[in-house]
C-alpha cells in the first residue's frame, strides 16, 4: 500500500490551511508531527476524502482518491478521529460491528466472517468481556482501545490515528501504544498525527514535521528528530531559557 500526496493545497477561506504538501508514505508507522493547528488533521481528513484539496491530488495504490468511491475507500482506509461521536446507547459489540459497514450485503446483513473478526478483535484488545455494556459506560482509555478494535474489524489496510492518545493517562497511553505496534505487526499501515515529540519519537519510523500547513522536514526518524528542526517546527527560539530535554 502507498499514499502519495502530490502538490496538495487546501484553501477554505482565505489562508492555507495545507500549503503544496507532497509525500510518499510506503511502509512503517508515520507520524504528521507539529504544533496545534498546523494543519495535521487537515491532512488526514483530505487523505481520507472526508473533505476535497483545492490543488493537487491524493493517490493511494498509485489510484486518485477521486476516482474511489467512499465505500470502495472505507475497505481501504480507516480514520480514527479525535472527534467525540455521539454513540450514546450502542453496546460496545455494537460500536464494534459498526466497522463491517462496508461489508455488509444488499439487505444490510454481514458475511459470516463478520463475527468471528469481530469477535477476535474484541478479546485481542481485552474488550469481549465487557462486549454488552454500553459504550456510555467506558472510560477514555476503553473507548479509545474500542475504536483500534472497530479499525481492525473494518479490516483496512491503512489505518490513520488523529492525537491517538489525547486525554489518555499514562496506562492507556502504554495499552494504546503496544495495539498500534500490533497493527503494525500484522502489516498494516499506520499514520498518525501528534504535538507529542516524546510521543512521535516513540512510535515512529518516519516522521513528517508540519508548520502552518507546510512540509517542512520528512524521512526518518533517526534523521528528523533533531535539536534544530524541533526549534523551527516549534518556534521554540520564541521562548526565553528554553532547556530542550530530548528523550
Ligand atoms: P492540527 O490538526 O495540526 O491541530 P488542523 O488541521 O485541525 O490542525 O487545523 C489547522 C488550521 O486550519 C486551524 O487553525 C484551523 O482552525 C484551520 N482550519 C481547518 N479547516 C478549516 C476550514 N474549513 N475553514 C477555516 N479554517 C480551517
Amino acid at each position: 500500500m502507498s499514499i502519495e500526496i502530490k502538490r496538495l493545497s487546501y484553501l477554505p477561506e482565505n489562508f492555507y490551511v495545507i500549503n503544496n504538501v507532497s509525500l510518499v508514505i510506503n511502509e512503517g508507522i508515520s507520524t504528521f508531527l507539529g504544533q496545534n493547528g498546523s494543519g495535521k488533521t487537515t491532512l488526514m481528513k483530505l487523505i481520507s476524502k472526508l473533505i476535497d484539496p483545492t490543488n493537487g491530488e491524493v493517490l493511494i495504490n498509485h489510484i486518485n482518491v477521486k476516482d474511489i468511491k467512499k465505500y470502495d475507500l472505507s475497505k481501504i482506509i480507516t480514520y480514527i478521529s479525535q472527534d467525540r461521536e455521539n454513540i450514546q446507547g450502542f453496546t460496545v459489540f455494537e460500536y464494534a460491528e459498526m466497522g463491517r459497514f462496508p461489508y455488509q450485503n444488499f439487505y444490510g446483513k454481514y458475511d459470516n466472517k463478520s463475527l468471528e473478526i469481530i469477535e477476535n478483535s474484541l478479546s485481542l484488545v481485552n474488550l469481549y468481556e465487557k462486549r454488552d455494556d454500553l459504550v456510555n459506560n467506558l472510560s477514555g482509555g476503553e473507548m479509545q482501545i474500542l475504536r483500534i478494535a472497530r479499525a481492525l474489524i473494518q479490516d483496512t489496510e491503512i489505518i490513520l490515528f488523529d492525537e491517538p492518545t489525547s486525554n489518555l493517562d499514562i496506562k492507556n497511553t502504554k495499552r494504546v501504544k503496544d495495539l498500534i505496534f500490533k497493527l503494525k505487526d500484522l502489516g498494516k499501515q499506520i499514520l498518525i498525527s501528534t504535538h507529542d515529540i516524546n510521543y512521535a519519537e516513540s512510535i515512529s519510523d518516519f516522521i513528517f514535521m508540519i508548520k502552518a500547513g507546510k512540509l517542512i522536514y520528512s524521512g526518518k526518524k533517526e534523521k528528523v528528530l533533531n535539536k534544530e528542526n524541533i526549534i523551527d517546527c516549534y518556534d521554540l527560539e520564541t521562548y526565553e531559557g528554553n532547556e530542550i530535554k530530548l528523550f
